[in-house]
């Protein structure tokens, strides 16, 4: 529902939406609706579930609707490449888009989450990955993304860590030069350590399942950041905080992945301020 005070729709109305199965949990209209009323945009941006299979159909309801832009989700993420015109080297690198949008007349699928992470870093964390080591747990969509853009900003190592060997090692093929496969035990040495695994997802902090590395890992000095936003404050977080490392929410990937969505479709810096306190209060909300 549009909140009270929203502008009203016109019949110049953009629309931008999220595509999915299922997108009904999705925080994406509450980010990029508070980003279309911090700007007083005439757009308007809805969650539009879509079935496994049409992705590509709606790539094509975006040219006949003449969309303002897509954001797209699982599980779309690679079928949408099929469909576009032009196709950005991180999407097509990654074999997933998460944000279509027009240039002149052609739809092009983008990847914003590496971007949205490595900026995440520098302004949420104060940290220039170039020539640093990192370790990223997990070798998913969002490991993938975050060990390209790591390589391309010039960290020195990246160490990927995943329960299932295959994955680590297609994702560490993204950047052969810097990765390679590591272990648990890596975490210890490393100054930026990543959870893009989905352990400690709906987990109170203090729940003994909410880390994926064990009690004692981490130390002082390091750079902690947990891509799982759900709860803001998780295990791996609380025992960073616990032992005086850098703690850092994935809050900040997310607004800013939204921000590389929202510049790409208006061509406007994208709010980021607002955003942040529209995904906050939702979470906050939502739990
Ligand atoms: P995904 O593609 O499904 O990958 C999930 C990853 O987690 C895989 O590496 C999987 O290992 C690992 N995993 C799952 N359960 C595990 C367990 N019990 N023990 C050890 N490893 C486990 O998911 P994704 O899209 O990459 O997302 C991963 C997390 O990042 C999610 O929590 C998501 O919400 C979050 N995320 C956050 C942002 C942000 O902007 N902050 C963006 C994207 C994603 P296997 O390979 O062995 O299956």
């Amino acid at each position: 529902m549009l909140s009270v005070g929203a502008p009203p729709l016109s019949g110049g109305t953009r629309l931008a939406a999220v595509i999915g199965d299922p997108v009904r949990h999705s925080l994406s209209p509450t980010i990029h609706n508070a980003a279309f009323a911090e700007l007083g945009l005439d757009w308007v941006y809805l969650a539009l579930p879509v079935v496994a299979g049409a992705g590509r159909d709606a790539v094509d309801a975006m040219r006949t609707l003449a969309l303002g832009g897509l954001s797209v989700t699982m599980p779309h993420k690679a079928d949408v490449l099929a469909g576009v015109d032009r196709v950005s080297a991180a999407a097509a690198e990654l074999g997933a888009a998460n944000c279509l949008a027009w240039s002149d007349s052609e739809v092009v699928a983008h990847n914003t989450d590496g971007q949205g992470f490595v900026d995440s870093l520098h302004v949420d964390a104060g940290v220039d990955p170039a020539g640093r080591a990192a370790v990223v747990l997990g070798a998913g969509g969002a490991a993938r993304a975050v060990v390209r853009a790591l390589a391309s900003a010039g960290a020195a190592e990246v160490v990927v860590v995943n329960r299932t060997r295959a994955h680590a090692d297609a994702t560490v093929a993204l950047a052969p030069t810097v990765a390679r496969v590591g272990e648990v035990g890596d975490v210890t040495t490393a100054e930026i350590v990543v959870n893009a695994t989905s352990v400690g997802m709906g987990l109170p902090a203090d729940d003994p399942d909410g880390s994926p590395v064990p009690p004692g890992a981490l130390q002082a000095g390091q750079t902690v950041i947990d891509l799982v936003y759900q709860p803001v404050r998780t295990g791996l977080l609380a025992a960073a905080e616990g032992c005086g490392a850098q703690a850092v929410d994935g809050i900040g990937m997310l607004v800013h992945q939204a921000g590389h969505a929202f510049t790409l479709w208006t061509g406007l810096p994208a709010p980021l301020d607002a955003m942040r306190v529209a995904a906050r209060e939702a979470i906050a909300l939502t739990g």
